[in-house]
């Protein structure tokens, strides 16, 4: 989608740091990392927030949560411990209208989510 920041990256139009990539999703590192590690997951087709997974096909939904698992195994997190966080409208502060799942760890997280 034009003017979409994630899908300007995913089409390497902007630069990022790839972590992880597969036929249907890209993960690269956060900008301004909240943990130790931060790394957002995100599907290749544009799809505006979580909100809108009724609309989204099953393998593009599950093809994101395993590449989160990928990720945290490849960052070495995978036993230590990692959270997954998808913003989804205003409330939740989403500032980029591509969903897209923060994978936070590499350090021992706050108890509280809000
Ligand atoms: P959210 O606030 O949940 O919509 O998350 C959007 C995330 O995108 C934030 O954590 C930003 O730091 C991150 N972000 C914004 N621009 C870039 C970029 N060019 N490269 C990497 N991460 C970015």
């Amino acid at each position: 989608m034009e003017n979409c920041l994630f899908c300007s990256i995913i089409e390497g139009k902007i630069p990022s740091t790839k972590v992880y990539e597969d036929e249907k999703t890209y993960a690269f590192r956060d900008i301004h990392p909240m943990a130790k590690t931060h790394v957002l997951v995100v599907p290749k087709c544009h799809i505006p927030s979580a909100a809108s997974a009724s609309e989204v096909p099953d393998d593009v939904l599950a093809a994101c949560l395993r590449a989160c698992q990928k990720v945290a195994q490849s960052e070495g997190i995978i036993e230590s411990g990692y959270r997954i966080v998808s913003n989804a409208g205003p409330d939740a502060c989403q500032s980029v209208p591509h969903m897209h799942f923060h994978v936070l760890g590499g350090q021992k997280l706050s108890e509280s989510m809000a």
